[in-house]
């Protein structure tokens, strides 16, 4: 990126939640006495969202002469501690942790219980619980957890980090009509007499905090067989809420068994636990790899319809989850510094999952993906290493550059390393460090025995220090002499931040007279120069075709080689990198070379990129293309891109285009995207048709969010009491209110005082809403909305929150405070009428041309 942007992007870094100036560093806690296993023998009143029983510890001295306990406990009910032998002890319990004292001191390698006998009432994070109510007759009966990264503490007396690792025994009661899952296996079941059942859950291999895991309630099952893993059994099941069927479970988790299959031939390695289940719940976030028992947000839920668009996205995340089982679950990041070990991992195993099963352009589309998310979060956010120990809120650490920045890193370690020494290494350090905890090192350590190199450069580098190559090329040719001259300068250099010229191998890969050639390139300095052996002129030349190094790259050796790119670039990457150069460039014929190949590119990313890419390229002749591409777009993963696209501009003939498609019938994320690109249509918007479609549930909402964010998108003032009403308790579904929220809160920029104030009004309103997804959608809203008047509210609310949940908002605080006067700006209004002119000069022009 050009210097200016990046100082600005630094400029905004001083928010980063990272900054070793300002935040402290952040270590694991001295072990003397571990636990090592835990018995959890809980009640639950599900109905009075109520958990009691006891839960007793075995613990181990590490060294002779300790004997103080302190557990994470917050805001239990603890009626007793008792030491089941019958020794003296004290206890404190003050709210946060409960202190427990043994009046004798523990011998080395002394072994003893303590049994914290408790209960909890709603509790405010952890464990979740939900119920019919009035306003939702159908949310479902159940108890659930949900703990990643420090949030067992609310519900658990436990040491809530994960370098505590704990056997399990799971014993919970419940209404004899629930069904009752925890982590490993199932010792028995006892149905009590009274209405009531206890289930026995048992986990043989040692758990940290973060992954241990139950869900009790109404849930639908449906079996999918075993895996056979050599001389193990590994049952597969999946369970959902009654809203949802078990054809709706087998269509969303079906591949798991041969997902299962291909990743313990991968990593050469068997299957660490005893059952593979995975569960879905309205009203749970995102994802969890707990052992042996995934969670999910019930969103993923696949009805046939919904398949089409979203099999892609629900296999990710099931691979990825899946890889946990491996990296995070059986080998254990030490503390959050290292948490990349368990994330970078699992979404590398993504790209690897889709190059082994698809081909090879998948996986390296897949990478393309990761580093276009990174990419975005280090120039708009901030720049932080992998391996970081300053965080204020170790949830902070789950960001873009723990998930894909990570990833693309791992997969340039296995470019330099090679496949066979990489992967051989991978099983190696799997293998060796099963049921351990392990940091950085530990890793590079392994990958440096197998490969006889020394990667103390490459791990500082990639992992220890922020940044990536931000790379300009330049190319001539030069017939007379036979040679190709190209330049490489490296833009990212950036002293203060740390951030250094990189130390890489790339490879440069060219076509003359219909043979490629290839030349490594070796790259250290600010600026190289290279002279490429070519007595013939290339037809196109393509840096790192194969994706092999993390960058970003401007580079045009020319339009001509580019067009020819395009359409026969070796590989998706090529074809990408020519699509985005050349809509980058704004020229007309380069415009409409895109919209010519985009008919005949055979790769579902490619054609995403290409219509993104005629999105920001604010041209005539970009309008007529993505029209045309909605017309002809049959593929389902495609479709909502290229609707996303066309959102980006008011024009009749898109208008005209997406309201044919929806005629016709689309999936269900295309037409959430449709309705926002129509809503993008402002004042040539079809209103009525978006009104009705923000009043009409469907499947998961999907539909309406979109309606309802087309809504806002008009910027319309009579759209405000109709988002208002969808936004309040009842107003909509559980998965429709967050967008409600967002709609307002976007709406809430374009609107006259009076009605602002009633937007802002009505989000400080909703910080105090139960569900947690609507509150959070609050507090980002009057962030965006620059609301200073919330500053109190948001602080308040950030008060009653637990650290995680708090973070946010207490930034949100921090950002609205630090706003200055912003810098003078043309009215919006007037910046797209200039807009809409420089299009139509630009055809004017064009017409002249021809
Ligand atoms: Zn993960």
């Amino acid at each position: 990126m050009p210097l200016s942007v990046y100082r600005m992007a630094r400029a905004a870094s001083v928010d980063s939640p990272f900054d070793a100036a300002t935040v402290e560093a952040q270590y694991p806690p001295d072990l003397e006495l571990e636990p090592r296993h835990l018995f959890v023998d809980l009640a639950l009143e599900i109905g009075a969202r109520r958990a009691a029983g006891v839960v007793t510890l075995t613990v181990e001295a590490r060294r002779a002469g300790s004997h103080v306990l302190r557990l994470d406990a917050v805001d239990l009910e603890v009626a007793d501690v008792t030491d089941p032998q019958g020794r003296a002890l004290t206890w404190r319990n003050d709210g946060q942790q409960l202190t427990i004292r043994w009046g004798d001191a523990f011998a080395a390698q002394e072994e003893r219980q303590v049994a914290v006998h408790y209960a909890v009432v709603e509790p405010s994070s952890g464990l979740y619980f939900s119920q019919p109510s009035e306003a939702y007759p159908d949310m479902p009966w159940y108890a659930v957890t949900d703990h990643e990264t420090e949030r067992a503490r609310h519900w658990l007396p436990c040491i809530d980090l994960p370098n505590v690792r704990t056997t399990l025994d799971i014993r919970l009661r419940a209404e004899e009509r629930f069904t009752i899952l925890a982590n490993g296996y199932l010792v028995g079941e006892e149905v009590h007499g009274d209405g009531t059942k206890s289930a026995h859950w048992r986990l043989d291999q040692r758990c940290p905090s973060y992954l241990i895991c139950f869900a009790v309630g109404e849930f639908v099952r449906a079996d999918d067989g075993v895996f056979e893993d050599g001389e193990k059994s590994v049952p597969l099941a999946y369970f959902c809420s009654p809203q949802h069927t078990r054809d709706d479970m087998l269509r969303s988790f079906g591949r798991t068994g041969a997902m299962l299959a291909w990743m313990t031939a991968k990593l050469g390695q068997p299957f660490p636990y005893p059952k593979y289940f995975q569960w879905t719940a309205p009203g749970v976030s995102g994802a969890m790899e707990n052992i042996s028992l995934v969670s999910w947000d019930e969103r993923f839920a696949l009805d046939e319809k919904l398949a089409a668009e979203w099999t892609w996205i629900v296999d990710a995340v099931n691979v990825h989850e899946m890889a946990h089982s491996y990296f995070g679950d059986a080998v254990v990041c030490r503390d959050f510094a290292h948490a990349w070990l368990k994330e970078s991992w699992a979404t590398y195993i993504e790209q690897v999952y889709r190059e082994d099963t698809v081909s090879p352009d998948e996986g390296r589309y897949v990478f393309y993906e990761h580093a276009e998310r990174y990419f975005n979060e280090a120039d708009n956010r901030y720049h932080r290493p992998i391996v970081n120990r300053h965080f204020q809120s170790s949830w902070d650490m789950y960001d873009a550059h723990l998930y894909p920045g990570g990833a693309c890193r791992l997969h340039m370690l296995r470019s330099e390393l090679g496949d066979d020494i990489f992967w051989a290494a991978v099983r190696d350090y799997l293998h060796r460090y099963n049921g351990k905890v392990v940091e950085t090192d530990d890793f590079r350590l392994v990958m440096e025995q197998h490969s006889g190199r020394a990667l103390g450069r490459f791990f500082d580098q990639w992992f220890y220090r922020p940044g990536y190559p931000d790379l300009a090329l330049s190319f001539t040719h030069e017939v007379a002499d036979g040679h190709g001259v190209l330049t490489l300068e490296q833009k990212q250099i950036d002293a203060d931040a740390g951030i250094p010229a990189f130390v890489f191998d790339a490879e440069i890969r060219w076509r003359a007279n219909g043979e490629w050639h290839t030349q490594p390139l070796h790259v250290e300095h600010a600026r190289h120069t290279f002279v490429l052996p070519m007595p013939h002129a290339p037809e196109m030349i393509v840096f790192d075709p194969d994706g092999r190094l993390l960058h970003k790259l401007a580079f045009n050796p020319g339009d001509d080689l580019l067009r020819r790119q395009l359409v026969e670039g070796p590989t998706v990457l090529a074809r990408i990198h020519a699509a985005r150069e050349l809509a980058a460039s704004g020229r007309r014929p380069n415009i409409a070379a895109i919209v010519d190949a985009y008919g005949a590119e055979p790769h579902w990313g490619v054609r995403c990129v290409m219509a993104e890419s005629l999105a920001k390229c604010n041209s005539a002749a970009a309008v007529d293309g993505l029209a045309a591409l909605i017309t002809v777009e049959r593929d389902p993963l495609v479709l909502p891109v290229v609707f996303e696209a066309a959102a980006a501009y008011r024009d009749e003939a898109i208008r005209k285009a997406i309201l044919q498609r929806l005629d016709e019938g689309i999936g269900y994320l295309a037409t959430q995207s449709a309705y926002e690109a129509l809503g993008a249509q402002r004042e040539d918007a079809p209103y009525g048709l978006l009104l009705a479609a923000a009043e009409r549930p469907g499947l998961n909402g999907i539909e309406q969010i979109g309606a309802i964010r087309g809504l806002a998108a008009t910027r319309r003032s009579d759209a405000l009491p109709v988002l208002l009403r969808l936004a309040r308790y009842g107003g909509s579904s559980y998965y429709v209110r967050p967008a409600a929220v967002g709609a307002l809160a976007a709406l809430g920029k374009h609107v006259e005082t009076r009605e602002r104030d009633q937007i802002v009004d009505a989000l400080v309103e909703l910080l105090r809403d139960p569900v947690y997804q609507v509150a959070i959608s609050a507090v980002r809203g009057l962030e965006s909305m620059e609301a200073d008047a919330a500053i109190s509210a948001l602080e308040a609310y950030a008060r009653g929150k637990v650290r995680q949940e708090a973070v946010v908002a207490r930034r949100a605080v921090v950002r609205l405070r630090k706003k200055g006067t912003p810098p003078a700006q043309l009215p919006q209004k007037e910046l797209e009428d200039l807009r809409s002119q420089v299009r139509r000069l630009e055809a004017e022009v064009a017409r002249l041309n021809v």
